[in-house]
């Protein structure tokens, strides 16, 4: 490798060059650490399927840390409140169904 300075040849294990005396290994010269890839793996969406309000609980602590799994987490939890919201629905509906077809037709109990 070269001097980043005056362009000299230098030992890789050189920490100054020998010629101008700058410090070869700054920490600019550092190989930057790759930013490490989270696991937004399903399984924080299953975890947040089961357990919604961990889910939901993971999604608001992780938002700032941990944002793919504090989405997954979150994803999991939303799932299970449309789901849970569509049950709801559906039973209402039923429900009032059933009440009319009671009301409307004629008594045979
Ligand atoms: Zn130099």
């Amino acid at each position: 490798m070269y001097c980043n300075k005056c362009g000299s040849p230098v030992n890789d294990s050189d920490e100054f060059c020998r010629k101008c005396g700058v410090r070869l290994k700054a920490e600019s010269t550092k190989p930057i650490a790759p930013p490490v890839e989270e696991d937004a793996s399903i399984g924080w969406g299953v975890l947040g399927f089961f357990f919604p309000v961990i889910g939901m609980a993971l999604c608001l602590f992780w938002r700032d840390e941990h944002r793919k799994r504090s989405t997954m987490a979150g994803k999991g939890a939303a799932v299970v409140a449309v789901l849970e919201t569509v049950v709801v629905a559906v039973y209402i509906i039923v429900y009032f169904i059933s009440l009319i077809v009671l009301v409307t037709s004629p008594k045979i109990y």
